[in-house]
């Protein structure tokens, strides 16, 4: 046995880069070992996230098992888990692998790395999770670009690597089966499973993902540039979890869209695939961005560490429905809607001034969805300290926000149920209810639901100074 695929996401057989890759180089009677590392010290138990990735692994296995393929789990750091894989096949020579090209995936591929090459094991390392990877759009002199519409240009014209549906990696005659490997690493992902906190066996699985996919292709793109900022409707693809696990080839989703008619919506979700790769390019090469202002002159900003208020906002106390809403969507699914991303951060960073590495941890512990890249770029522009940010001085207004995208409070009154029976004139501005409305909707302000934490307008101009001073 020579050839090992190690996957790390990339929950998929089809258009799996590493696995094509190593189909590359095998004989036609040579066995492949699929590989995954369950490192307890990586676990977030009781996080929405945690339990989502684990029960998406299992049932990418148990469709594995179907084909007659086994993925090997074995268990501890990634250097012990090498160490027991090369006790047990002294001949492995090549390692395939799906690139990680920031955080820590890439200090454990490089010490992953250095020690295989003690042993004379190669580690080839493919780009798959990306239609145009970190190096792929770069300016004329090798730089990479720090503004979205340059780069986007760019990005359109190259060509993407088609999606590739390979039917002949299937078959265990292809796949090493060795039971004893995985025994111990079995049994830890049935109990990680089987203790969770959230039960997303619903939702997990490449068939979910590409009937999403269909419905919202032929269904909802059409008009997606409207659909995409009213959080009440299922007006965007849903297809986020799926893209972090890779559940779901990015490439099919690309290839999908881009056969369908040509529409407004169409153009506006491919830009959105785009904003992904760039987020990404930019946090690749920027990789301080994830603790630091991507804007220098930001760098000394002195945010507020209240812990109080930070509490209000987790907790959807803020007294700004619309923002509750979101916050509440995020505590009780694990998923927020983009336009409420947005309303939320913003609020957090410019209406209270709050750090926004805060809220981006604290949508790191949350999100199904939870990317790195995406996450930081998305509070850095909400922030305005990042590249291609929203200028400081375009403060949303949450008030006027809420009326334009949720008229009717259909989104709040899902998320806030103490405003369920408020009428749609109060429904974003509660506090603006007299004593004896507040007694005849059942929400009395300050007892069932808090009035506004600041007032918008003061919170603006404070805003504005904060971001002058610097
Ligand atoms: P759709 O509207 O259907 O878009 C399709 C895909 O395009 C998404 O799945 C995503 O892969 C990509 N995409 C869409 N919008 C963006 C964007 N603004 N930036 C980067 N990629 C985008 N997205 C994450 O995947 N993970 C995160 O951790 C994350 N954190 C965010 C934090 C903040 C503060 C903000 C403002 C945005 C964040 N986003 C993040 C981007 C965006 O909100 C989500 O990708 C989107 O809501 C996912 O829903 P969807 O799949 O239905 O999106």
């Amino acid at each position: 046995m020579k050839q090992v695929v190690w996957l790390r996401e990339e929950f998929r057989l089809m258009d799996n880069q590493a696995i094509l890759e190593s189909f590359k180089h095998k004989a036609e009677d040579e066995k492949i070992l699929l590989f995954f590392n369950l490192n307890p010290a990586q676990f977030l138990e009781g996080t929405y996230n945690h339990d989502y990735f684990f029960q998406a692994l299992l049932k990418f296995i148990e469709y594995l098992k179907t084909e007659g393929i086994r993925m090997h789990l074995i268990v501890g750091t990634p250097l012990e888990a090498w160490q027991q894989l090369i006790a047990t096949y002294p001949t492995i020579e090549t390692v395939f692998i799906n690139e990680a090209t920031a955080g820590n995936g890439v200090k454990r591929d490089l010490e992953v790395t250095a020690m295989l090459e003690k042993f004379g094991i190669k580690v080839k390392a493919c780009q798959d999770r990306h239609l145009c990877g970190p190096h792929a759009v770069l300016k004329k002199d090798g730089t990479p670009y720090r503004v979205f519409t340059p780069y986007y240009r760019q990005w359109q014209a190259q060509v993407k690597r088609p999606y590739t549906q390979n039917h002949s990696v299937k078959g265990e005659k292809h796949w090493e089966d060795n039971q004893t490997l995985s025994e111990k690493g079995d049994r830890l992902l049935k109990r990680i499973v089987d203790e969770k906190k959230y039960d997303m066996s619903h939702l997990v699985g490449y068939e979910r993902a590409a009937d999403l996919l269909e419905r919202f292709v032929h269904k909802v793109m059409p008009q997606y540039q409207e659909t995409r900022d009213i959080p009440a409707l299922f007006g965007t693809s849903g297809l986020s979890p799926y893209i972090k696990t890779g559940e779901i080839s990015i490439r099919q989703i690309w290839q999908v869209a881009n056969d369908a008619p040509d529409s407004l919506g169409k153009e506006t979700f491919l830009k959105e695939l785009a904003w992904r790769d760039f987020y990404h390019m930019i946090d690749t090469w920027f990789p301080k961005q994830r603790q630091e202002e991507l804007k220098e002159e930001y760098q000394t900003l002195a945010w507020r560490h209240d812990e109080k208020a930070f509490k209000q906002w987790q907790e959807g106390m803020t007294g700004y429905p619309i923002i509750d809403a979101g916050m509440r969507q995020l505590a009780t699914t694990g998923w927020m809607h983009n336009r409420l991303r947005m309303l939320t951060a913003s609020f957090l960073t410019k209406d209270l001034l709050i750090d926004w590495r805060w809220g981006a941890r604290h949508f790191e512990s949350y999100l199904l969805d939870y990317d790195p890249a995406s996450n930081t770029g998305g509070w850095q522009w909400a922030a305005s300290t990042g590249t291609d940010a929203v200028p400081y001085f375009r403060i949303f207004n949450p008030t006027t926000q809420s009326e334009r995208y949720d008229a009717k409070g259909t989104y709040i009154r899902r998320y806030v149920p103490e405003l369920r029976h408020v009428p749609d004139a109060y429904i974003h501005e509660p506090a603006k209810m007299s004593r004896a409305e507040q007694q005849r909707y059942q929400c009395i302000i300050g007892e069932d639901y808090p009035a506004p934490m600041v007032n918008h307008k003061e919170a603006r101009e404070r805003a504005l100074d904060f971001f002058k001073q610097s």
